[in-house]
């Protein structure tokens, strides 16, 4: 009768084991990024060390304060908000941010967390108007107290997101609007920060609404080449 308790408690034991080493082996294949992949069919992110514990913060362009750029039918009608296109954006980059060990968080245009916000990189995502154009652009602080810092930020954009997306560079449309950005100047002067606008709702409507997660990935690697360069803020 003992003998077989012990049996019992033997295969429980055994049992609690497997399934311990089943979930240490899970998460050690989404550490390393593996895993399904997701519907652009990417393979989820995985840890990265340079991203490991650090802050990130989006704004979603717009929101909480009006759609941005649209698209409308001949009667007026809005077919697709700027808005829209921004947060999704804005949540697939956090996620995989956060998949690769970042810390991040997803502020409104005019969130009031902006004042004085310290992060190791700060992006602002928008996207451009309804128009036969193709084709992104992105933007850093023209006052900036760190211009070498915010130099090498949009130089990893301006590397990797057309790398990633296949976008072209469409430089003629930076605007004083970009480069005197609101949140610019609220903001802790030695947070690294730039503003992008993804592509055109026109022109490049099909991957903006399509692929958002391939838009996804070109802005989270732009900022983890950002981060690889600079360690330590
Ligand atoms: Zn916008």
């Amino acid at each position: 009768m003992r003998h077989q308790t012990l049996e019992r408690v033997q295969y429980i034991f055994l049992f609690v084991l497997l399934i311990a080493l089943a979930g240490i082996g899970l998460i050690a294949a989404r550490t390393a990024g593996l895993g399904l992949p997701d519907a652009a069919g990417f393979r989820p992110q995985g840890v990265v060390g340079a991203a490991w514990d650090r802050q990130i913060a989006f704004i979603s362009g717009h929101a909480g304060n009006d759609s941005g750029a649209i698209c409308e039918d001949d009667d007026g009608n809005v077919l697709l908000t700027e808005a829209d296109i921004n947060a999704r954006v804005a949540e697939l980059a956090s996620e995989r941010l956060q998949r690769a060990g970042a810390n991040v968080v997803i502020l409104e245009e005019y969130d009031g967390r902006l004042r004085g916000l310290q992060a190791d990189v700060l992006l602002s995502i928008h996207a451009d108007s309804c128009i036969e154009a193709t084709g992104y652009k992105a933007a850093v602080h023209q006052d900036s107290l760190i211009p070498v810092t915010n130099e090498e930020l949009l130089s990893c954009i301006d590397t990797v997101y057309p790398e990633i997306t296949g976008l072209p560079h469409h430089p003629n449309t930076v605007t004083h609007n970009m480069t005197e950005y609101h949140a610019f100047r609220r903001i802790d002067p030695q947070t690294p920060a730039a503003i992008i606008e993804l592509g055109f709702l026109g022109g490049d409507q099909a991957m903006l609404v399509e692929q958002p997660e391939l838009i996804a990935k070109g802005v989270v690697d732009s900022l983890l080449c950002f981060l690889e360069k600079h360690t330590k803020r």
